[in-house]
């Protein structure tokens, strides 16, 4: 674990805009998910209530590498899509950049996304018709820009996580850390503060998930960067591990 003496994270906050609140907060919240289940001898629906995140605080500030840990089925994903907005919670109060997102309807959630959040899944979701350029591009069509900006920028952030040779291959003709790296690029188009990535290493050799570290703990000096993971390298090279067990913050150090 690198020692997260007060010097480094002053130099590190200090390098990004002040701003009182922090990044990503959460009070006491707790995400449940109801699964029907129609009993026939019964005649009537019988639910079942499973608490993925059970009452969950904390706060994560800019230049910031978080790491989540738990095994699996222990609410991860659940409050990386929470962060994310790409869910709600059932209970408590969960604010991004000092936005309540809690109040906001799911057109005004989208929007926060794609101005403040970059995701990277596990499986990386990229399309397999279009170019590792034309991939990273995809969130600036949203935003309107033009080809042959959206091309620029694309190209830029290619070589940002050294595909700058890969510019034109298609996923198919990638590995999967090359593939792993036009996510990466692609959750970095529209400058986020945060960036947030679901078990990113969990397919990739260890010499391969070990450089995708090495480009995190580089981003992390000016975005946030959350990442789940149950791999206990990994996560050594976080600032912080936040533990969950079944739904429950069990630890954060
Ligand atoms: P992890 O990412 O740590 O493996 P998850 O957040 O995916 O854990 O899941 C936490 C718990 O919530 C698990 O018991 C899982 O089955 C349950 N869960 C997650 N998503 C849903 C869903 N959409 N519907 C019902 N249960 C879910
Ligand atoms: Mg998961």
């Amino acid at each position: 674990m690198k020692t997260n003496t007060p010097s480094r994270v002053a130099e590190k906050r200090s390098d990004s805009t002040a701003s009182p609140q922090p990044l990503v907060s959460c009070q006491n919240v707790t995400r449940q998910y109801t699964r029907g289940k129609k009993s026939v001898l019964r005649q009537r629906k019988a639910t079942q209530t499973v608490t993925a995140l059970d009452d969950v605080s904390l706060a994560i500030d800019r230049g910031e590498f978080v790491g989540i840990a738990g095994p699996s089925g222990s609410g991860k994903s659940t409050l990386l899509h929470l962060v994310a907005g790409l869910d709600t919670p059932t209970r408590g109060l969960l604010s991004i950049d000092g936005t309540d997102v809690t109040t906001l309807s799911a057109k005004q959630r989208t929007r926060l996304r794609l101005e403040t959040i970059g995701i990277i899944f596990q499986h990386f979701y990229l399309l397999s018709a279009l170019s590792a350029r034309a991939n990273v591009a995809i969130p600036l069509v949203e935003r309107g820009w033009s080809k042959r900006k959206r091309r620029e920028r694309a190209t830029t952030l290619l070589t940002t996580v050294g595909l700058d040779d890969r510019i034109t291959h298609k996923p198919s003709e990638l590995s999967g850390g090359e593939q792993q790296r036009v996510a990466i690029a692609r959750a970095l188009a529209t400058e986020p503060d945060l960036l947030i990535a679901d078990e990113p290493t969990g397919e990739l050799d260890t010499a391969t998930g070990g450089s995708i570290l090495d480009l995190f703990e580089e981003l992390s000096t000016d975005h946030a960067v959350i990442m789940a993971s149950h791999d206990e390298r990994a996560l050594a090279r976080t600032d912080r591990v936040i533990r969950l067990q079944d739904g429950k913050l069990i630890a954060d150090a």
